[in-house]
């Protein structure tokens, strides 16, 4: 199915024309701003449906040596990071009522990694878990993320259905101060945030959104109770009911198919598609992955990142349509310009990019029977616009009777919702129910957001802080100011596909941190000199991602159309250089680093 003639210079500008075109169609201007909060009126978009009955319990008042906010995988990495250095009283807290993080709230039918699980899923080494399928059901993952709670004894200390509302840094005792939702101030020698980064579903802000009369709940809330069935499908409370689903993005590419198989009828709300790619899943047994020796899942994964960052590795032990796509993968986005400072003409990297996003629309034709419907589905943009998705299974059902594609990209998006149905193009669509698989706001969950706010020496408010003279930090672990806590996230460090092959080299570097800081019985607490030394280190090679960004159809990954600022938001040189940079540093220097307060 692949598509071997490289484009040639005229259907480059063709591609270029059609692109600008397609992006001009759905710029809006408002931007972010067309999004709703799940708040307030729509607060039930957001509300618990796995919440177990909690106990009521007293308010916390102990200390103990480590407090994570947030309770999935990042959270759970630094627990058992933690315990493997042999640090005591590690307390995580989340709002969810078990761990698992994304893992615990997405939980739609359909749900898959859609990295390969023997690299995605953490600590399989230690673990002896072998994944089943090459890309494991989300039950799978929400299993195994509650196998490493319980192998490194997390469970007990753990704060379920809890919000951590504030942390404030107490001179006096050289502790913080972690206040809750639930009444607790607690206090802790170490904090890490882990609150994740895609975490608070967000709603399209439709005229009449709110009047809508059937039921209606976001893709990360599944309502099992109204739809039945599992995340494996049979979704017998969908008999004979009309069907919408808003939005074709990784979640809708995955929940579709099942709707398709058990609504009456499925009208699919499409602004943008997606580009979806070959999935091949299948099962796996420990010979096919060469589980056979200790470190197995580590070289897997050291050789998946290798690949997919664009560096040179012996053998390809993933061989999938991530590591064959690697070299058109956002971290090797072209830095070359044109004379006049644009883009350049027809460089290796648009041709290839081209031809991959050829072949992506060939397979729409191959696989979707009405011809008006796939020209619909296919993708007008460059490959790295928007997240890449994989299914076998979604065009084939735009080939059923009971499912119908409704394109919103010429109003926009929906344009009304009323109190039965929806509104696109002056044709109102009559619904029983509507599902909305419009994903998350970006930057709104943690410390960076100000929703979780953090008062640090003299009671300076992080964003405060940050809001004059821009973020700063040392490895985006520390910042000046306020001791002893450490971040995780992307930002000032790495990021990849494989984010939780990050959070865990995150993990262990914030293990590793307040192990030597307690044998040093030193703060961690960087000099505002290692911050500008880390910010020059990040300035000084930093990649030019704007025109590309400002070039995309809208979405998350540039904010809506406006783009993608440049400057040092990580570190320049790749996730694989950045994880031998911390490994060195912490072989060489930590103790030095944390008696000079270089840290
Ligand atoms: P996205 O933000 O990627 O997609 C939201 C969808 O809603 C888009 O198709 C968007 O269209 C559409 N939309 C928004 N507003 C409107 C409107 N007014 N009218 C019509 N359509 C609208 O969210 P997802 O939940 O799909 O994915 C979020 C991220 O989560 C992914 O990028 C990925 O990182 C992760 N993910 C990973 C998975 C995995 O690994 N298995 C699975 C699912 C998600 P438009 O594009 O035009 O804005």
């Amino acid at each position: 199915m692949t598509t071997t003639q490289l484009p040639d210079s005229g259907e480059l500008a063709e591609l270029r024309q059609r692109y600008a075109l397609e992006r001009e169609r759905r710029v809006r201007p408002d931007g972010a701003g067309q999004y709703r909060p799940t708040e307030a009126e729509f607060g039930y978009y957001a509300a618990d449906p796995y919440a177990k009955e909690t106990a009521e319990r007293d308010p916390l008042h102990d200390t103990v040596d480590v407090a994570v906010v947030g309770g999935g995988f990042g959270g759970i990495l630094t627990g058992a990071r933690m315990r493997q250095q042999g640090v005591e009283r590690v307390r995580i807290v989340d709002e969810g009522s078990d761990f698992g993080g994304t893992w615990y709230w997405n939980r739609y039918p359909g749900i898959h990694c859609d990295v390969e699980s023997h690299v995605y899923l953490p600590m399989l080494d230690e673990t002896g878990y072998v994944p089943e399928w090459k890309y494991s059901p989300g039950e799978e993952i929400r299993r195994h993320a509650m196998r490493i709670a319980e192998m490194y004894d997390l469970y007990p200390d753990a704060l379920f259905s809890t919000s951590v509302t504030s942390l404030t840094w107490d001179a006096d005792t050289e502790k913080w101060i972690v206040a809750t939702d639930r009444g607790d101030a607690f206090s802790a020698t170490y904090v890490v945030t882990a609150t994740g980064t895609l975490t608070e579903p967000k709603l399209p802000g439709i005229p009449g959104i709110e009047t809508f009369q059937g039921h209606t709940f976001h893709t990360s809330r599944w309502d099992y109770a109204y739809t039945g069935g599992t995340p494996d499908g049979g979704l017998t409370g969908l008999a004979g009911k009309r069907v919408g689903i808003v939005g074709t993005g990784a979640t809708g590419v995955q929940v579709i198919p099942m709707l398709a198989e058990d609504a009456s009828h499925l009208y699919v709300f499409q602004r943008t598609p997606s580009s979806v790619d070959v999935r091949g899943n299948r099962r796996t047994t420990a010979e096919d992955v060469r589980a056979d020796h200790d470190g197995w899942a580590r070289e897997r994964r050291e050789n998946f990142l290798r690949i997919v960052s664009g560096e040179t590795a012996d053998e390809d032990l993933v061989a999938d349509r991530w590591t064959s796509s690697a070299a058109l993968l956002e971290k090797l986005l072209p830095s070359f310009r044109r004379e006049d400072g644009g883009p350049s003409f027809e460089s290796a990297y648009e041709v290839a990019d081209a031809a991959k996003m050829n072949e992506l629309r060939t397979r729409v034709e191959l696989d979707v029977t009405d011809p008006d419907t796939a020209e619909k589905l296919k993708p007008w943009y460059r490959y790295a616009c928007k997240r890449p998705t994989f299914s076998d299974k979604y065009y084939a059902a735009f080939n059923r009777d009971n499912v119908s594609l409704v394109d919103t990209a010429d109003t926009h998006g929906i344009e009304r919702i009323t109190e039965d149905g929806v509104v696109v193009g002056g044709t109102t669509y009559a619904l029983d129910c509507l599902i909305f698989a419009t994903g998350f706001s970006v930057g709104v969950s943690g410390v960076q957001s100000g929703k979780l706010p953090v008062h640090g020496r003299g009671g300076t408010q992080l964003l405060h802080a940050w809001a004059q003279r821009g973020p700063r930090t040392l490895h985006g672990f520390t910042s000046n100011g306020f001791p002893n806590l450490i971040r995780m996230g992307s930002l000032h460090n790495a990021s990849s596909v494989n984010y939780t092959h990050i959070l865990d080299e995150q993990a262990v570097h914030a293990a590793a941190l307040v192990a030597a800081a307690q044998a040093e019985h030193a703060v961690i607490e960087p000099s505002p000199e290692a911050e500008d030394a880390w910010l020059a280190v990040m300035a000084k090679d930093a990649p030019d991602h704007e025109w590309f960004h400002a070039e995309c159809t809208p979405g998350y990954y540039n904010r809506e159309g406006l783009g993608r600022p440049n400057g040092p938001t990580a570190y320049p040189h790749g996730a694989v250089a950045f994880h031998q940079l911390l490994a060195r540093w912490r072989e060489e220097s930590i103790g030095e680093a944390l008696r000079a307060k270089e840290v």
